[in-house]
């Protein structure tokens, strides 16, 4: 089986966000698994900087909005890159300090066209092209049209996964000329969004495939609550739609090996994190009552992440005796309320708003639980890397999050965490005061870690489940 993976963003090359994980891990799990899988990537600046790239030779010429474009293909191991300095030889992936590039549909419609034109270039006739969000959803929508009983792509199936619906490649309707098509696919069946152009409702609409990356999320995003006005064609496509979860890589995240915390531990053992939560605790100047919890929130500071909540309800957590850090970096205005927040000096209260690796891991590993309000969640990173580490996820009951966390029943004695249903203040504190009640428990509280600890949300597993829906769709294909 022949496999494109292609995204705008995969580790090692360049990363903003999860994304940038899951295709990576995905591209190279697929070469363990004896599938000839290729990742075509954007060739950003820092990718020359920091990897010896092989110059293919193979030149590119794209005439789009107005302008040819010329570019150059480079390879790194079985990485495809397409290099075109005028459109991706920057810092930034999507943008910069002042906000998005403005010439983003351009970029992202030069990339989708790259993608096919590299295909033939190097002769991969891919039987899958698994596409990543709506930076790479022009690509169905080429093949509908320009690419359209071309013989080389005759067996090729694409698939869509998407990883955030709030993100949809919204444009202007001037920006059709970036494209590179004409107004008759520019209308409510096709790919205008409200007078705008939408690359992601591209692919939702022509992919053969789609998926997303938690079942509860697929059944979410057919929904108007969630479904961020695509709700309508998604419920249309419901059948071809499919939730797989994310993974995480347990060689990074695991208290038994990781070397960026403290003391490690085990569920067997689990006396090291005791220590790590002391040594958090002198790190952020928390000082607690003894058997006194410490709360945990890591994240971006978004709406989606229901940061207005934790700002919201950080006196109460203080007052209920617990100790709280805030790990995050987002918008202005979330970052501006917790600095001052933050400049009265509460006791107890650590605040840190950076992106810090480094300070996650031991936030993860000292941390008695950690809260994860989110409005939605496609799948969530945070909460699975939490229940590794023994560290109680208290969470709203949607997308990955009710997939992954299982409501803690003090009669069944059953549960790894606390889920919640209702966006409000009120009851998220609800919930966190449920955990609280437990956690003197200690004999409970431990086996609630263990549970999660035992819990198990390997790369390995979600890189199988795409490689069975690959062979559905071509098993379907063959029909
Ligand atoms: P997102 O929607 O942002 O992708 P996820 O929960 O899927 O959320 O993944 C977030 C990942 O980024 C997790 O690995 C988390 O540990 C990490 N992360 C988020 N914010 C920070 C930060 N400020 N410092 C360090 N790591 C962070």
């Amino acid at each position: 089986m022949r496999v494109l993976v292609a995204s705008s963003e995969a580790i090692p090359y360049c990363k903003t966000g999860g994304l940038a994980d899951v295709a990576g891990v995905l591209f190279k799990e697929l070469n363990v698994m004896n599938i000839d899988a290729r990742l075509i990537l954007p060739l950003y600046s820092n990718i020359s900087r920091d990897f010896e790239l092989t110059d293919t030779g193979i030149e590119l010429n794209i005439f789009l909005d107005g302008k040819f474009y010329s570019g150059r293909v480079y390879t790194h191991n079985r990485a495809i890159f397409i290099g075109c300095d005028e459109l991706y030889g920057r810092e930034g992936l999507y943008g910069d300090k002042t906000g998005d590039f403005a010439d983003n549909a351009l970029r992202f419609s030069y990339f989708c066209r790259a993608i096919l034109q590299v295909c033939k270039a190097i002769d991969f006739r891919p039987d899958i092209i698994h596409l990543n969000d709506w930076q790479t959803s022009l690509v169905p929508l080429y093949l509908r049209t320009e690419y359209r009983g071309d013989d080389f792509f005759r067996d090729t199936l694409t698939l869509l996964t998407i990883h955030n619906l709030g993100y949809q490649g919204l444009f202007p309707p001037e920006d059709l000329s970036a494209v590179g098509l004409g107004r008759e696919v520019f209308n409510p069946d096709g790919i205008e969004f409200y007078g705008k152009v939408n690359f992601l409702k591209a692919g939702i609409l022509y992919a053969d495939i789609l998926s997303t990356v938690s079942r509860r999320y697929a059944e979410e995003i057919t929904t108007p609550e969630y479904g961020f006005g695509l709700d309508g064609i998604l419920k249309k496509r419901s059948n071809d739609l499919f939730g797989i979860l994310n993974g995480i890589d347990y060689r990074e995240w695991s208290p038994e090996v990781d070397k960026l915390i403290q003391c490690r531990y085990s569920a067997e053992d689990l006396k090291g994190k005791a220590l790590c939560k002391e040594k958090l605790m002198a790190q952020c100047n928390i000082k607690l009552k003894k058997g006194a919890p410490l709360l945990a929130f890591v994240g971006r500071l978004s709406v989606q992440k229901g940061v207005e909540l934790i700002i919201a309800g950080l006196d109460e957590l203080i007052g209920y005796g617990c100790g709280v850090i805030v790990l995050g970096t987002g918008t202005r205005e979330a970052e501006e309320s917790l600095l001052s927040i933050s400049l009265e000096g509460r006791e107890n209260l650590y605040i840190r708003l950076d992106f810090d690796e480094v300070f996650a891991h031991s936030v993860y590993a000292g941390s008695d639980m950690v809260m994860m309000p989110s409005r939605y969640e496609p799948c969530g990173l945070v909460q699975m890397i939490a229940l590794r580490y023994g560290t109680v996820p208290v969470a709203r009951n949607t997308g990955g999050l009710s997939d992954t966390i299982e409501d803690y029943n003090a009669l069944s004695d059953t549960g790894t965490g606390f889920l919640f249903d209702d966006y409000n203040l009120a009851v998220f504190l609800e919930s966190i005061k449920r955990a609280l009640t437990l956690y003197p428990f200690g004999r409970r509280w431990q086996k609630l870690m263990k549970r999660g600890m035992k819990k198990d949300f390997s790369w390995r597993r979600f890189a199988s489940e795409y490689v069975e829906l690959y062979k559905e769709a071509l098993k379907g294909r063959m029909k």
